[in-house]
């Protein structure tokens, strides 16, 4: 693990480790999938399957773009995946802020980005990065409860230039092909992330939870889709469902606001940030949230 300029830099097989130390406060719904586009396998100067860019000169140069010509505060994204399995952690987009990657859906998600343009007829996704993918999106999945389909784990191309969710990837309505019409070796629409894609990510996430080996990516390419457990099933389905009457409860609690956000709950209230729009509320909303918060949080440590 090196830490440079606004950088951490990663080994794949570090990164579960890592995760599972960071003190997340906002509430983590799902995951973006990014490429890069630029920068790429070429602008990496890529010299038998070999970047001769530094990663860091990488990472800084996205993150100049993205303050000095996007006006952003920060690097867009969290996390960044390099085409030999390092992962590069955005010291100045900590997990606790919201990334700046798909606009209008950025709130509860994590903004990751794969180094590569993925399109058809342009780079080939190494071997190392095919599985540290897998095996990133599967971690994040299991520490922050994050189930395994397309409506939490989505790809940039399924949302128009105003954020509005598609169906699947539309040419022409899609605000860009990203991660790329050849990621993962097929394409970007919903059908190849859940024949191809989202299957190993799942695969993975069981073989971490069964502890099988505690951080090695995969090395094998799982031939089935394991399907959930019923425990699991159970857990998952308990969590939505305490999430959507949260919702609900938040929503028509928000009519009779009007207390400022007491000491006692600004941790809850720091949780659930991007699902209340500001900071007031009666005494039983505190409450009531506070106690959700415990009980949400005692569920996920239960696991
Ligand atoms: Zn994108």
């Amino acid at each position: 693990m090196i830490q440079q300029g606004n950088f951490l830099l990663l080994d794949i097989n570090e990164f579960r480790t890592w995760l599972q130390k960071q003190k997340v406060t906002r509430r983590i719904k799902g995951l973006q999938v990014h490429h890069t586009g630029s920068p790429n396998y070429s602008t990496r100067k890529m010299i038998n399957g070999i970047a001769q860019q530094d990663h860091f000169a990488c990472l800084e140069g996205m993150r100049n773009y993205h303050i000095n010509t996007n006006k952003w505060k920060a690097t867009g994204q969290h996390i960044t995946l390099f085409e030999d399995g390092k992962v590069g952690v955005s010291l100045d987009r900590d997990l606790n802020m919201t990334p700046a990657c798909i606009y209008n859906n950025n709130a509860g998600y994590v903004g990751i980005e794969i180094i590569g343009c993925f399109d058809k007829g342009a780079d080939t996704m190494t071997e190392v990065q095919r599985k540290a993918t897998i095996h990133l999106y599967a971690a994040l999945c299991e520490r922050f409860y994050v189930p395994v389909n397309t409506d939490k784990i989505v790809y940039h191309a399924w949302f128009t230039a105003s954020g509005t969710r598609l169906e699947d990837y539309t040419p022409g309505k899609s605000s860009k092909s990203c991660p790329g019409t050849a990621f993962f070796g097929d394409g970007n629409t919903i059908g190849t992330a859940n024949k191809n894609f989202l299957p190993q990510v799942k695969a993975e996430l069981n073989r971490l939870r069964n502890n099988i080996s505690n951080a090695t990516p995969i090395t094998t390419k799982p031939k089935d889709d394991e399907p959930m457990t019923e425990a699991e099933k159970l857990q998952m389905s308990t969590l939505e469902k305490t999430v959507k009457q949260q919702a609900e409860w938040i929503k028509t609690e928000k009519e009779k606001a009007n207390m400022e956000c007491p000491t006692w709950a600004q941790e809850a209230y720091a949780y659930y940030k991007d699902y209340i729009k500001d900071a007031k509320g009666s005494y039983d909303f505190w409450r009531m949230l506070v106690i959700d918060y415990r009980k949400e949080n005692k569920i996920k440590a239960s696991k």
